[in-house]
């Protein structure tokens, strides 16, 4: 089935007792038991409840992966997967993190004896000449963020094959929509399901999909073990979400490229990140990897004056963190969502304080771009 059929209907069928079509919000914590021992497969709700399930089997058929498991955050997510570790377990990871991924990684796992390494994974062969033999994951995102660089899955997925290692994506950038890595050989995807997947900036959720059974069954394990669930209002709300993932992502990635095209014809932009452009140093790898480039762009104006100027003058964009809503929204990586690395790392990774980062969103993209303009004009 296509992937617009099984975004609406993988993991749903009407609700048994009602016939309701879409999945009820099951706000309950426990279930009636008929005796001891007998029961539908349900007794309490942290470890299953139907409106979780339904969103967590959704999400595993869009990524094509066994199992999903859904967390209260990306991050809770994400802490999820890296307990499957063991203390003394070496991980290597892209250098250019999401900033809560890097401070979870050097702030709190350090200190139960996992050792990171961090580096270039655009380039492949460096996670090949990075592993050690007590390597047993390697983390990447791509793209990254806010430079919009890319990794080669298929690559990285090789190298941690051919080594015994687990390759973990994620893919919160992208969705399952434009890019698919456990079909590309990793072994777990996370998403922060905040941004894309539930699409309306009105719910913190994330989710990690399994390509095998162990580790789908040791993901679900420690989300019992450790609690942080997905509530089940949040899932529905997720749910109602991917059902339009397919139209929206479509919509995004045009408009997308027509404001990528508008600030790179811009004088006053000095350069635009985005895997879509022709001179983007990854576009034929980006082409290869995802089927669309997305609305995620970054794009330099110079200094920390032009982009205040530029960020206080927008009237439609709104600033703010976050990303993948149906609203633009635009942003000062430097300040904002990497304010905690020094400005030293800020400038080994590029981060420059001239740079504006802008999640392009469904509004008439002759309006996003008028905005823009407007604003630029300013500086
Ligand atoms: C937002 C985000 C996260 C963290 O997700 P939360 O839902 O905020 O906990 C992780 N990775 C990426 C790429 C993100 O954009």
């Amino acid at each position: 089935m296509g992937f617009a059929t099984e975004a609406i209907h993988a993991g749903q069928r009407p609700d048994p007792s009602t016939g309701s079509v879409i999945t009820p919000i099951y706000a309950t914590s426990t279930y009636a038991q008929e005796a001891i021992g007998v029961h539908k497969g349900y007794e309490y709700s942290r470890t299953h409840n139907p409106t979780r399930q339904a969103l967590e089997a959704n999400i595993a058929a869009l990524e094509r992966g066994r199992r999903g498991v859904a967390f209260s955050s990306g991050m809770a997510a994400i802490s999820a997967v890296m307990s499957l570790l063991r203390s003394g377990d070496h991980v290597i990871a892209s250098h250019d993190l999401y900033g809560g991924t890097y401070r979870l990684f050097t702030r709190l796992l350090v200190n139960y004896g996992l050792k990171f390494s961090f580096l270039d994974a655009t380039d492949a062969s460096r996670v090949e000449r990075a592993i050690t033999s007590e390597t047993r994951l390697v983390y990447i995102e791509t793209p990254t963020n806010p430079l919009m660089t890319i990794a080669d899955i298929r690559a990285v997925a090789e190298i941690c094959r051919a080594r015994g290692l687990k390759l973990v994506v994620d893919n919160t950038f992208m969705s399952p929509y434009f890019q698919r890595p456990l079909a590309l050989g990793a072994d777990i995807v996370v998403h922060s399901t905040t941004k894309y997947l539930n699409g309306h900036s009105d719910s913190v959720g994330g989710i990690a999909v399994a390509a095998g059974d162990e580790d789908g069954e040791r993901l679900a394990f420690v989300q019992n073990s450790v609690g942080a669930i997905l509530s089940p209002f949040e899932s529905w709300l997720v749910l109602r979400g991917t059902k339009t993932l397919a139209v929206r992502m479509r919509q995004h990635d045009e408009n997308g490229r027509a404001v990528a095209r508008f600030l790179a014809g811009h004088r006053k932009v000095l350069c635009v990140h985005y895997p879509g452009l022709p001179d983007h140093p990854q576009h034929e790898l980006a082409r290869r990897q995802m089927s669309g480039f997305g609305g995620m762009i970054s794009f330099d104006v110079g200094s920390f004056e032009k982009a205040n100027r530029l960020l206080q003058r927008v009237r439609l964009c709104t600033l703010a963190e976050s990303l993948g809503g149906v609203e633009t929204l635009i942003s000062h990586p430097a300040t904002m969502t990497h304010a905690s690395l020094s400005a030293e790392q800020r400038a080994a990774l590029g981060i420059t304080d001239g740079l504006v980062r802008i999640s392009v969103g469904l509004e008439d993209v002759e309006d996003i771009i008028a905005d823009l303009e407007q604003a630029l004009a300013a500086i």
